[in-house]
């Protein structure tokens, strides 16, 4: 899995790619590059953790008794936000990568 960039070369600027965008820079329309970074142990960690949370909120929700008691608030919000971290760990790590690389497109 990947973390994707994408970059324009006219305007210097980078973003996280969307999963709705094309290609193109939403700025002036031209060309822009994708940059792709290999996703580290701490996205996974992030789409675990998501994965997680998002398990006992649906429980949660469903009324589902998962047996846990209270402890299942502890892991809902603790995955919850332990994704978060991760996720903020993960993006600045794959943006230094990716200015570094947009550095040698041109
Ligand atoms: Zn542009």
């Amino acid at each position: 899995m990947y973390v994707r960039f994408i970059y324009c070369p006219e305007c210097k600027e980078l973003r996280p790619k969307s999963w709705y965008h094309y290609g193109d820079c939403i700025l002036c329309g031209k060309k822009s590059v994708t940059i792709n970074i290999p996703m580290s142990i701490f996205g996974y960690l992030m789409y675990a953790f998501s994965a997680v949370g998002i398990i006992f909120v649906a429980y949660e929700i469903a009324g589902i008794q998962t047996g846990l008691g209270d402890l299942r608030l502890f892991i809902m919000f603790g995955a919850i936000i332990a994704a978060l971290v991760f996720s903020y760990i993960e993006t600045n790590r794959a943006t230094e990568l990716a200015v570094e690389k947009a550095g040698k497109v041109r």
